[in-house]
């Protein structure tokens, strides 16, 4: 029998907070998630150190994959079969590539890729096309089908509806992570109208469109993202953890780089120090690896690296400050020199951070970013632009909002009894 048609003799269905089941028919679908390489998502947290601050969110990538791919299906088996732009015979591609969309990610992706300068989009594609159970499922439903999945992934595929689907501004990833998060947090701003928009949605032979009617849930989505990326992921407190991790990650690979000698062996951290990591290497890391490393790594000699990992391990983050870095450089430099005084050492314990968010754009050719605007399909058949239609959209469409956070030490600050004039200083620029 054809591997890519064959079903399974029963349904099989997750039980799923969000979208209350996730449901599998297709053989391959089900032979990817058994594979080690999906399973590994479950050891992944979906939004990294967000848990520091909002303590529900210990979600995996693993639920985000599956919600992607319940998404996809719904779109593909309720709204677009039997339409003529619809192929059906890019119904498993897109399935796969929803699934599959998230594989590279690794322990605290953010952190890691900035420290170690790895792309978890590179490790998406060797996973997909290199020796992996993952490679060996797609490769049977037929030789170029890895390929296929990748380039969907990289958005690199001619299928350009079926990218669409995975990744534009109203995507499932999209609206499967704003429905996961806001739930696993506890926050109230990322809900909004996801079966309006999936009744509402059309495909194209370039994209899926919105037909006009549905323009409001759109605009809810729209401001709903908005929200949490400024609640939510771009939290201060989320920001000071980040900030600790990729100090601890950067702090362990100087100590190495200067052969410092660790207490404990260094087994999967050696080919990230000497930045070799082979696929190999990397399916080995999750974050309970990693977590493994900072509770031994506070005992270590070095004071910086066990301090920084007691302050992550027992959650004694940073304080932060509203930092502008335009008009504050020469008080960011009198604070460095201060630290430098009082023997902080400022690489690690005076931190800049900022997160920029464009909430929505419209298409401007030759951008860094060139976005895929969302189109609404009009009573005529026309396409318009979104921000065209909706005044909302178009108040906030193309603006980016940056923040910029100074991070410290909350001790450096604290009043003590030998007040020391550096302290009274640093307290001064500070506050
Ligand atoms: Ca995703």
């Amino acid at each position: 029998m054809d591997y890519s048609a064959e079903k399974l003799s029963e349904e099989k269905v997750f039980k799923d907070p969000v979208h209350r089941y996730v449901h599998v028919r297709d053989r391959v679908i089900w032979d990817l998630i058994g594979t080690k390489e999906f399973q590994r998502l479950r050891r992944i947290k979906q939004l990294g150190t967000t848990f520091l601050t909002f303590h529900g969110a210990e979600h995996s990538r693993f639920s985000h994959s599956l919600g992607v791919y319940e998404i996809i299906r719904r779109i593909i088996d309720d709204v677009f079969a039997g339409r003529p732009e619809w192929n059906d015979g890019d119904r498993l591609l897109a399935l796969c590539a929803a699934l599959l969309h998230d594989l590279g990610h690794g322990p605290f992706s953010h952190a890691f890729e900035k420290v170690f300068g790895f792309d978890h989009e590179d490790f998406t594609r060797a996973i997909i096309l290199g020796n992996t159970e993952v490679n060996q499922v797609l490769a049977k439903v037929e030789a170029d089908f890895p390929k296929q999945v990748a380039e969907v992934i990289a958005k690199t595929s001619e299928k350009k509806l079926v990218v669409s689907l995975i990744s534009s501004q109203i995507d499932a990833d999209r609206m499967d992570y704003l429905q996961r998060d806001a739930y696993f947090t506890g926050v109230s701003y990322g809900q909004f109208d996801m079966e309006r928009i999936l009744r509402v949605m059309r495909p194209r032979e370039d994209q899926s469109v919105i037909k006009k009617s549905g323009m409001h849930a759109v605009e809810d989505y729209i401001m709903s993202r908005y929200q949490m990326y400024w609640q939510v992921y771009f939290h201060p407190v989320s920001r000071s953890a980040e900030v600790i991790l990729t100090k601890i990650l950067h702090r362990a690979k100087q100590l190495f780089k200067e052969n410092y000698t660790f207490k404990y062996e260094l087994v999967h951290f050696i080919s990230l120090f000497r930045e070799q990591v082979t696929l190999e290497d990397y399916l080995k890391l999750d974050e309970s690896v990693i977590m493994y490393y900072f509770q031994i790594w506070q005992e270590e000699q070095d004071l910086i690296l066990s301090d920084l990992c007691k302050r992550f391990v027992n959650r004694n983050l940073f304080k932060y400050a509203e930092f502008d870095p335009a008009r504050e450089y020469k008080k960011l430099a009198q604070l460095t020199t201060l630290f430098m005084k009082a023997g902080i050492d400022p690489d690690y314990y005076l931190v800049v951070d900022s997160s920029s968010d464009l909430p929505y754009d419209f298409y401007r050719p030759g951008e860094e970013e060139e976005r895929l605007p969302i189109h609404l399909l009009m009573e005529n058949g026309d396409l318009r632009e979104l921000s065209r239609e909706s005044e909302i959209v178009d108040a906030i469409s193309g603006k980016r909002r940056t923040d910029h956070k100074l991070y410290y030490p909350a001790e450096v600050i604290e009043d003590d009894s030998t007040e020391a004039e550096w302290k009274r200083q640093i307290r001064s620029l500070l506050n």
